[in-house]
């Protein structure tokens, strides 16, 4: 097995980690029986389900008068259906939700809803204090505060482990009035690009039972986003009168969405519970997509490759595929044989950073000095156009290390370490990154930037 990196670190009390599916799961696997969200969470970089939320998200943001591009969307690791807008114009989703939700319409529906918050401004005050947070702080401050949302402040301060303040605690939790216009805007929004309501009344239906119960069995998403019946009637009218209301979800969508769920149940769920909910006999993408998957993570590497050929048979040109094959041979050790599949990836997808990191990846791991320049040239492009992939630094600062240039090596050392919220590290990398380069290139002021926000304020700041 090719040794995994992992980084972790802890936040606030959270063990916290911000990198691709594989390196999350086996995050989890090493710590057995820790589940809830106050716990453990991890941010989920994946290319494949980034790209279908990002095609779902645009044209509504575009429709509510946001820029797409400065609106952030985030995929949180958690098994708990929930779905929120937090520190400015970041979107977050859970992947639990995103296995649930079983049609574009509904999510569509959800971001609609949540889009309608951003545009009403709801809760601008909390959301301005929780601006420059990183993702994963927010994510943690939400999700910790789940139960607290809707008035219950002795179960919320119990699950708490960070130094939260009162004021925050009812977060998220919106007024009825707030849901209403948020429902009325997010269906304006959904008509304005061709689209009704259906999806966000079917999700409404869904959580309609859980008005009634007590907060704690409450799904996080009713706590936050109160239900009530009123609502739905409101939405119905608004459906009866859309001229859209009997258009279906566009096939190649629909066939995305199962995929991406069948991806998400394949690397979150136990191996056993996969081949249940997708036995042999069920021979759909999307099942056959999740046994890949399963089979992979859990050792059986030739069958996994056997489906994921198959897969690729079918559909050549789908970059994921590739991605996963580079992902199952590399995890293998079959380093060299992963270039292939994970070039095939970026010539299908070149505007797609994480499939460049891979490639990257899988080049540098050879330790192959042939390959010691594309790595580099493939990095620098990938990070200057996402520079939230934190594993990409680590790439980075060895494909600089490999070409001599140390000072960029610690700068993209002290990057890593900066988004990756690991104060100590980002200020030993960045003043070193400042001793190296020149004094006036852009690499020094950079480092010198870094080290203005993480240098420590106070004596002991680091001790942890
Ligand atoms: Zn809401």
């Amino acid at each position: 097995m090719f040794p995994v990196p992992i980084q972790k670190s802890r936040v606030c009390g959270l063990r916290r980690t911000a990198s691709r599916l594989f390196f999350m799961v086996m995050t989890i696997l090493a710590m057995p029986g820790v589940t809830g969200s106050a716990l453990a969470l991890s941010l989920i970089r994946d290319a494949e389900t980034e790209e279908l939320l990002r095609s779902y998200a645009t044209p509504i943001f575009a429709a509510a008068g946001l820029n797409p591009r400065s609106v952030n969307i985030y995929l949180v690791n958690d098994n708990q259906i929930n779905a929120f807008v937090a520190g400015g114009q970041n979107v977050f989703f859970t992947t639990e939700l995103l296995i649930e939700f079983d049609t574009p319409g509904e999510i569509k529906g959800v971001l609609a809803h949540e889009v309608g918050h951003i545009a009403g401004g709801h809760l601008a005050r909390t959301q301005d204090a929780m601006k420059g947070s990183g993702a994963l702080a927010i994510a943690s401050m939400v999700l910790g505060m789940g139960v607290a949302a809707m008035g219950q402040p002795d179960a919320g301060m119990g699950i708490m482990t960070g130094g939260m303040h009162v004021a925050e605690r009812n977060y998220l939790a919106y007024s009825r009035s707030q849901e209403s216009s948020a429902d009325q805007a997010g269906a304006t929004f959904l008509e304005a690009i061709g689209e009704s309501p259906a999806g966000l009344i079917e999700v409404m239906r869904r959580f309609s039972g859980q008005d009634a119960l007590n907060a704690p069995n409450q799904d996080p998403f009713v706590r936050s986003h109160p239900m009530s019946s009123d609502r739905i009637s409101s939405l119905e009218d608004r459906l009866a009168q859309s001229p859209f209301r009997d258009r279906p979800d566009p096939s190649e969508l629909t066939e995305a969405h199962l995929r991406m769920q069948g991806k998400l149940y394949g690397f979150i769920k136990p191996f056993a519970q996969t081949l249940r909910k997708f036995p042999v006999k069920d021979t759909s993408i999307k099942a056959r997509y999740a046994r890949a998957i399963a089979h992979y993570r859990h050792g059986d590497t030739e069958q996994s490759l056997r489906e994921v050929d198959q897969l690729i048979a079918e559909a050549p040109d789908n970059p994921y595929y590739y991605e996963l094959k580079g992902q199952i041979l590399f995890e293998n050790g079959r380093v060299r044989e992963a270039i292939a599949p994970h070039s095939k990836a970026v010539s299908l997808k070149p505007d797609i950073p994480l499939l460049r990191v891979n490639l990257a990846q899988a080049m540098l791991s050879t330790e192959d000095s042939a390959y010691h320049k594309p790595a580099l040239e493939a990095l620098q492009l990938a990070m200057r156009q996402d520079p939230e992939i934190t594993f990409g630094w680590h790439q980075l600062a060895i494909a600089y290390a490999n070409d001599g240039q140390e000072g960029m090596a610690a700068l993209a050392s002290a990057e890593r370490a900066f988004r990756s919220e690991n104060r100590r590290d980002a200020f030993i990398h960045s003043q070193r990154a400042m001793k190296l380069l020149p004094e006036g290139s852009p690499g020094n002021f950079r480092a010198q930037d870094i080290y203005d926000m993480v240098k420590p304020k106070h004596r002991g700041d680091f001790i942890q």
